[in-house]
């Protein structure tokens, strides 16, 4: 049984009823499984800005103990409006903050007095409410598509911690050679904090590929060989390859280090659950199973 690995899960704000019974759903599964946290997604631009707030109360009044994380973008968004929302989490008892430059929509034009990047959102956080709050922010093991250079995606990390980020979760990726590679490159920069890496499961080729397209997120060729060769409306056997891949994938985190796993649930929980259960993570139910086992067994 895993234990030392710590996990979370993200979920986004659900737009129907039916989304929202999903979500729910969801949530309730996974939490059985004993989260660090779970995060709640941002629209581009302050676009879910409610979608999201009502989305961590939403899940607080479901489990009151969990650590809930709204992520925040400041791109295209007024500093009022910043600290207001911040100072709503700060009320809720919001001890996380998952803070990101995020990207702007199509129609919207950055207005001046905005911050440009996430290393300055953080820095605007820090100021204005110390140390209140657990600052998580992004990293890019295949690189962010909008860098200079690799390197200067990496300063860019380092910007953020100095700024006084406390943990790093990365995009998704299939190689962990990229992510190894940039644990090594983030410490030659002196950059000293838990770097998550995100892990997306596979579960329908199509639509992973749209996602990486617009996230920079390369699927490997062999994957991407083996899902097209897969009849595209057999999502059973899709999900099963895209399962193996990803469990061998954090299987090898894990051996490698890892400080744990976020992951990407969109939310729909059974292919993360297939994913713990292979990894051999307890569940509650799994708990106490065993706990009444040892009691008869005496
Ligand atoms: P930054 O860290 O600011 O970096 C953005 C780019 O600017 C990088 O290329 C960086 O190298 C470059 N850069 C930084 N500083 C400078 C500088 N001073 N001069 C020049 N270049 C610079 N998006 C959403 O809309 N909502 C979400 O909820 C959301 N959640 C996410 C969660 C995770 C874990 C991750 C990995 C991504 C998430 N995203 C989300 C996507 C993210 O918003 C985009 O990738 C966005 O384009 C970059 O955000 P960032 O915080 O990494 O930006």
């Amino acid at each position: 049984m895993r234990t030392k690995i710590n996990i979370s899960f993200e979920f986004f704000p659900p737009k129907t009823e039916e989304a929202h019974s999903l979500l729910q759903h969801s949530f309730v599964q996974l939490c059985d499984y004993n989260p660090e946290f779970c995060s709640v997604t941002f629209g581009a631009g302050g676009s879910t800005r409610d979608g999201t707030l009502n989305t961590v109360k939403f899940l607080q009044s479901l489990n009151a103990r969990l650590s809930i994380a709204p992520h925040l973008s400041c791109l295209g968004v007024q500093c009022e409006s910043l600290l207001e929302l911040l100072e709503t989490y700060r009320v809720l008892n919001i001890k996380r903050i998952v803070a990101l430059r995020g990207d702007l929509p199509t129609n919207m034009v950055q207005c001046e007095s905005v911050l440009n990047f996430a290393s300055e959102l953080v820095a605007f956080i820090r100021t204005h409410f110390g140390n209140f709050f657990q600052l998580e922010v992004a990293a890019y093991p295949e690189i962010h598509p909008q860098a200079r250079s690799p390197q200067d995606d990496v300063l860019n990390l380092k910007r953020k911690y100095d700024a006084g980020a406390d943990r790093a979760i990365t995009q998704y990726f299939f190689n962990p050679d990229a992510y190894f590679y940039f644990l090594d490159e983030c410490a030659k920069q002196g950059i000293n904090l838990p770097i998550i890496p995100g892990i997306m499961p596979i579960t329908q080729f199509k639509s992973l590929a749209r996602f990486s397209q617009v996230c920079g997120a390369e699927i490997p060729m062999w994957i991407k060989k083996r899902l097209a060769a897969i009849n595209p409306t057999d999502l059973a056997q899709q999900s099963k390859f895209g399962t193996e891949v990803v469990y061998r994938l954090c299987e090898t985190l894990i051996a490698g280090g890892a400080p744990g796993l976020h992951f990407y649930t969109l939310n729909k929980a059974q292919a993360t659950l297939d994913l713990l259960e292979l990894l051999g993570f307890a569940s509650n139910k799994t708990i106490w199973q065993l706990a009444a086992n040892a009691h008869t067994a005496r």
